[in-house]
C-alpha cells in the first residue's frame, strides 16, 4: 500500500503524540512509554491501522505498536486514531514510522510478546524474497525480539506468499502450531478474529484467507 504523498504529512507525524519518534532510544524501555506492565504486541506493516486499533479495543490486556514504513499511510492511521479518541476511546496504541528491517535496533531481546503480519507486501520477484516480512531473514529478527513463549500470526489471501512463508519456517527457530487455507471457514481459528482492512476487502471478493501461527520449537 502506498498512498499519494500528502503535503505536510511529515509535519503532522512529527507533531503527533501517537507516534514514537525516538524509537531506537526506547529499546528495552517500551513499558515506560505505556506506563504499565502489559505485554507488547506489534503489527508490522499496519497500513491505516484499523486492525491494531480494533485489537486494542477488543483486547485491552496488552499494549500495541503499529509499525509502518510510509508517512502517507501512517498519516491515515493518525487521523483514525484522533477520531477514536474524540469518541472517548482510550486505546493502548502507538505508532512507529520505520522499515521493519531495523526492528532489532528498536526492541530488546525478548521484549515483544506477539507479532502480527497481515496482508504483507508480496515482493513477487525471487531476488526480493528477503524483503518479504515472512522470509527466514525476518524470522531471525523476530526470534531475537520475541519473548520465549512469544508468537507470530500471519494472514494473507496471497497463496504464493503464504506457501513461501510456510517453507521459510523450516529454516527458522519457529514451528507452525496452527494453519488454515480458509480462515473464515475455520471455526476454531476464527474465534476472536479481528479483520484487517485488506482482509475485509479480499474476503468480500470471495478470496480465501490463509493464516498460520508460529511458536518456538
Ligand atoms: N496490515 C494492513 C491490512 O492488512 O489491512 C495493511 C496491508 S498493506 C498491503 C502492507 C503494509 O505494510 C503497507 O502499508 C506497507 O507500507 C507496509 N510495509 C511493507 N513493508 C514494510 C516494512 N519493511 N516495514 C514497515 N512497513 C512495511
Amino acid at each position: 500500500m502506498r498512498l499519494r504523498n500528502i503535503t505536510g504529512s511529515r509535519d503532522i507525524i512529527a507533531e503527533s503524540d501517537f507516534v514514537i519518534h525516538d524509537e531506537t532510544k526506547r529499546k528495552g524501555q517500551w513499558k515506560e512509554i505505556f506506563g504499565n506492565d502489559l505485554p507488547i504486541r506489534l503489527e508490522i506493516g499496519m497500513g491505516k491501522g484499523r486492525f491494531i486499533m480494533d485489537m486494542a479495543e477488543k483486547y485491552p490486556d496488552a499494549d500495541y505498536l503499529g509499525i509502518e514504513k510510509y508517512s502517507s499511510v501512517l498519516l491515515r492511521a493518525i487521523q483514525k486514531m484522533e477520531e477514536r479518541v474524540e469518541k472517548n476511546e482510550n486505546l493502548n496504541v502507538r505508532f512507529i514510522r520505520m522499515d521493519a528491517e531495523y526492528i532489532c535496533d528498536v526492541f530488546e531481546e525478548g521484549e515483544v510478546d506477539r507479532i502480527y503480519l497481515n496482508f504483507s507486501d508480496p515482493w513477487p520477484k525471487d531476488r526480493h524474497a528477503k524483503r518479504r516480512l515472512e522470509s527466514r531473514q525476518f524470522l531471525e529478527r523476530y526470534d531475537r525480539i520475541l519473548k520465549k513463549d512469544g508468537r507470530i500470526e500471519f494472514k494473507t489471501d496471497n497463496r504464493a506468499l503464504f506457501d513461501f512463508a510456510v517453507e521459510e519456517v523450516e529454516a527458522s527457530a519457529f514451528k507452525i502450531t496452527a494453519l488454515t487455507y480458509d480462515l473464515h471457514s475455520d471455526k476454531d481459528l476464527m474465534q476472536g478474529n479481528v479483520m484487517t482492512e485488506y482482509e475485509e476487502k479480499f474476503s468480500s471478493m470471495g478470496n480465501p484467507i490463509c493464516k498460520y501461527i508460529l511458536e518456538r520449537r
